[in-house]
C-alpha cells in the first residue's frame, strides 16, 4: 500500500510567547499560515518490520534523527503495527529555515499512515499525537491558517487570508532553533498585538494584517545574523508592504497586495539572493 502526502511549509505572520513553562516548554501565541511550497512525502507499507527514509537532500539524517522516521516509529509502537514503512521525501522546503519543514514531513507521515493503516484518528487526535515530536507538528497536521497557542497543541482554525502574495528569501546562514529559544529574555520582549492581528484576518483586512504582524524572535536572530536585517531593508527598498522573519529564521518573507507588485519584488530580490520564492497565500 502506498500514498503520497504534500507537506507544506509554514510562515509566521505573528509569533509571540508570553512565558516559558516549568518543564522548559514554551507557551506560544502564533498566527501561522501554510504556503504552496512543500515537500512530497511518499509512504509505503509492506510486509516486514523496519523503517527506511530516503531523501533528495543528501545531508539530512535518514535515521531516528529524522522527524518523519520518528513519526512512523511512534505510530507503529502505539498501534502495534507489524509492517515495514518506507518513506521517500522529495524536499523543496529549505532546511533549518524557520519554515517548519521537518515538522511538516512528520505530520505528513502521521496523516499518511493514519489512512494506510485505517487508524481512524481525527485531525485533533493526530495533532495531539504529533506534539510529542515537535511543537510545530500539531499545526502541520492541519496546515491551514490558524492561531496556535499552548505548547503548540491548541489549534484554532482561521478563515483563509485575503488575496496576498509572499516573496520568500532564505539566506545561506543556518540558525539553531534551541539556541535562539534559550536566549529569550521575557522582560525585554515587545509583544505582538495578536488580538488585533486575529481580528484583521477575520475581517480580511489586508492593511491591518500588515500593521499588526510581528515576530518577537526577530531581534534575537538578527542580532546574530546581520543578513536578516539586510534582507529586510532590501524588501523595503524594493516595495514590499512589510518584511518579517519566519519562526526562528533566517528566512525572511515580504508581503505584497498584488501579483505584479510581488513579481517586481521577486525579480529585484533575485538579483542578490540565490534562494528566492514567490507564492500566493492559500
Ligand atoms: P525548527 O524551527 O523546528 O527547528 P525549521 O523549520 O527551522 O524547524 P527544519 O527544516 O525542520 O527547520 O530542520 C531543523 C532540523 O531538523 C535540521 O537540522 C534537520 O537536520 C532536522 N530534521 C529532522 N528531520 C527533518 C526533515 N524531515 N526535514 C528537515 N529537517 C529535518
Amino acid at each position: 500500500m502506498r500514498t503520497v502526502e504534500k507537506a507544506r511549509a509554514k510562515l509566521n505572520l505573528g509569533l509571540d510567547t508570553p512565558f516559558r513553562h516549568g518543564d522548559g516548554k514554551i507557551e506560544w501565541n502564533m498566527l501561522m499560515t501554510s504556503i504552496d511550497l512543500g515537500d512530497y512525502v511518499e509512504i509505503e507499507t509492506q510486509e516486514g518490520e523496519g523503517i527506511s527514509v530516503n531523501c533528495n537532500r543528501v545531508f539530512l539524517p535518514l535515521d531516528q534523527r529524522n522527524l518523519a522516521y520518528q513519526a512512523a516509529l511512534l505510530l507503529k509502537e502505539k498501534y502495534k503495527m507489524h509492517q515495514q514503512v518506507n518513506i521517500v521525501i522529495r524536499k523543496s522546503i529549505p532546511v533549518a529555515a524557520g519554515m517548519g519543514g521537518g515538522s511538516s514531513d512528520a505530520a505528513a507521515v502521521i496523516r499518511g499512515l493514519n489512512r494506510l493503516w485505517k487508524l481512524h484518528m481525527t485531525e485533533q487526535e493526530m495533532a495531539t499525537f504529533g506534539l510529542q515530536l515537535d511543537s510545530d507538528v500539531p499545526y502541520c497536521v492541519y496546515s491551514k491558517t490558524a492561531m496556535v497557542t499552548g505548547k503548540g497543541n491548541q489549534i484554532d482554525l482561521m478563515p483563509k487570508l485575503p488575496k496576498m502574495f509572499f516573496v520568500i528569501v532564505k539566506p545561506s546562514v543556518s540558525v539553531s532553533t534551541p539556541e535562539i529559544l534559550n536566549k529569550i529574555d521575557y522582560d525585554a520582549l515587545t509583544h505582538v498585538d495578536m488580538n488585533a492581528l486575529v481580528k484583521a484576518v477575520r475581517t480580511q483586512d489586508y492593511d491591518n494584517i500588515i500593521e499588526h504582524m510581528g515576530n518577537v524572535l526577530e531581534p534575537l536572530s538578527s542580532s546574530k545574523h546581520a543578513e536578516i536585517k539586510r534582507i529586510k531593508n532590501k524588501f523595503k527598498k524594493y516595495g514590499a508592504d512589510i518584511a518579517q522573519m519566519s519562526g526562528t529564521g533566517p528566512t525572511v518573507f515580504g508581503v505584497c497586495k498584488t501579483e505584479n507588485q510581488a513579481k517586481r519584488v521577486f525579480n529585484s530580490m533575485r538579483g542578490f539572493c540565490s534562494e528566492v520564492y514567490i507564492v500566493r497565500a492559500l
